[in-house]
């Protein structure tokens, strides 16, 4: 079984982009004297109902660690939008630097409303995502901590716990340009 001691730490919203990710995430956080908020927000994920498959996953990591799930609007307009002109860049380029913005916005944005110093995000947990290039976005914004989540093991940690929690574990990283492209998770 996982820890589902919550530490009284101090606050700090987690922006997460899936149940997979997040579970190492929150484990690390939570070892490191932290109290995570968790923000589900990823206007980015294509169609809708991916968007809640990996909703209702996160919800099962929340329920083992005893943590409450702040979900975020699906505005995949808002995010098409935010792309526009880079649909068809490559895996890893300028679209997903402009797609981690967006999202780090509004993880800003609710961190922010909530009066929480401290945001960071669970992007960096994947081994084909580039961590520099997510700080790079997130340093944009006030209160953004940079956390390699893939360091200390944290990628074969997620793959351990996802298969404790028999979380579904996505082949595409979200939109629907990834779609078919299993570098881009
Ligand atoms: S491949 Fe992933 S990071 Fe890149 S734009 Fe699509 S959803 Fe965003």
């Amino acid at each position: 079984m996982l820890a589902s001691t919550l530490l009284m730490g101090k606050r700090i919203l987690l922006h997460v982009c899936c149940g997979p990710c997040s579970t190492s995430s929150i484990e690390r956080l939570l070892s490191e004297g932290y109290e995570p908020v968790l923000f589900f927000s990823d206007s980015n994920i294509f169609p809708y109902a991916e968007f809640m498959k990996r909703y209702e996953n996160l919800l099962i990591v929340a329920d083992n660690f005893g943590l409450e799930v702040i979900r975020d609007e699906w505005d995949h307009d808002a995010w098409r939008k935010a792309v526009k002109g880079h649909e068809g860049d490559r895996e890893h380029g300028e679209r997903c630097s402009l797609c981690f913005r967006f999202n780090l916005s509004r993880a800003a944005a609710k961190a922010r409303e909530l009066g929480i110093d401290l945001f960071t995000t669970t992007l960096t947990v994947s081994r084909f995502k580039n961590s520099r290039k997510i700080f790079d976005e997130g340093e944009a914004f006030p209160g953004f901590l940079e956390i390699d989540f893939k360091k200390k093991d944290g990628f074969n940690r997620s793959i351990v716990l996802s298969k404790e929690l028999g979380l579904y574990r996505q082949q595409w990283c979200g939109c629907e340009f990834s779609m078919g492209d299993r570098s881009a998770t």
